[in-house]
């Protein structure tokens, strides 16, 4: 997933933390190898970009149908800020390659011609999903997808957070009584500390990653994901460009905020939506994830931070 995993495990005793913990990496791996990754041969997004225009589709698994599903309601309530369609403009940017340490020497930014080309084969509005199976209530549990010919589907602001929820979902089943584990900018907590104590996240100062803003205090299962203009970057003819797109320009967003940070029980919510709102910026953000019921935390240019009445009632500033 080109980011790095930690993990805080409470288990009755060494053997299940090392057995659990390793449980966990391989959760990850497989995965990045059957689902998420657009680069490896085996995953289902890759099989399914080999299909873009061929118009026989691809059959989803029930659980990337789920994945997609709610990627696609998520583009829709945020008026297309938040787009998984956006591959090709992605890998004009080479963003995986930064991330990867492919990125040595100097830095050209795509030319503005070549990037509108590839804008024109993105678009959520684009992309077909005809369900197969559908649940006793109308829901598509299992659906076929059409991408148009050049599409290409990136969920890099998706999977981490969709991850954790598999995460807990297997640590249900597993004899740890509290875990804190973080996939770079998402993070999971789950079940309890021995002490009672409740569980400490920090949300890094955007201008400043060796410092804190603030953290969040927590009790039981949560799921926080931050995105952030420091996260992934290059440095291009003096300006930094960072990796989340604004879909209506191709560019690097430019909305007013440094970083933001959801906070949710679920963990794609919680990532989809932190991609989203730093797209929409701190004005209409906040009103899409309170219309999801998930809480916000906002840093602006100004350094201001901005927050919805349940990120503030957990958090404390840095210093205090
Ligand atoms: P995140 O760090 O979760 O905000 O996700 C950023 C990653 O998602 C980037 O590295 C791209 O792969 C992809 N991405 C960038 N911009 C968008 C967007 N507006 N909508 C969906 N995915 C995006
Ligand atoms: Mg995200």
């Amino acid at each position: 997933m080109g980011t790095v995993v930690r993990q805080t495990l409470y288990a009755p005793d060494d053997h299940t933390a090392d057995w659990v913990s390793a449980e966990v990496m391989e959760l990850l791996n497989r995965l990045e190898e059957q689902e998420l990754s657009w680069r490896l041969e085996t995953s289902e997004i890759c099989a399914a970009n080999k299909t873009a225009g061929n118009g026989e589709g691809y059959l989803l698994s029930s659980d990337m149908t789920g994945v997609i599903v709610e990627c696609m309601n998520l583009s829709k309530r945020a008026e297309g800020a938040f787009d998984i369609t956006l591959g090709p403009v992605v890998r004009l940017w080479n963003i995986d390659g930064w991330a990867a340490g492919e990125q040595t020497g100097a830095y050209t930014m795509p030319e503005p011609s070549i990037l509108r080309q590839a804008l024109e084969s993105c678009g959520y509005e684009k992309l077909e999903l005809k369900p197969e199976v559908l649940g006793e209530k109308g829901e598509i549990l299992q659906a076929r997808i059409f991408l148009p010919a050049g599409m290409q589907l990136d969920l890099g602001a998706a999977g981490k957070g969709y991850a954790l929820d598999k995460l807990r979902d297997s640590l249900k089943e597993s004899e740890i009584g509290g875990a804190v584990i973080s996939l770079g900018g998402s993070v999971l907590t789950y079940g309890g500390k021995p002490d009672g104590t409740d569980w400490k996240v920090g949300i890094l100062n955007p201008l400043d990653t060796a410092e804190y803003i603030g953290i969040l205090s927590l009790k039981g299962q949560w799921c926080v994901s931050t995105s952030g203009d420091y996260e992934r970057y290059v440095e291009a003819d003096g300006a930094r460009c960072h990796h989340i797109i604004d879909p209506a320009t191709g560019m690097p967003a430019d909305s007013g905020v440094h970083s933001v940070t959801i906070l949710t029980r679920e963990g794609l919510l919680s990532d989809a939506l932190s991609t989203a709102c730093f797209v929409l910026g701190a004005e209409k953000g906040m009103k899409l994830a309170q219309e999801y019921g998930a809480e916000a935390l906002f840093v602006t240019f100004e350094g201001e931070i901005l927050m919805t009445e349940g990120m503030e009632s957990c958090f404390s500033p840095a210093g205090h």
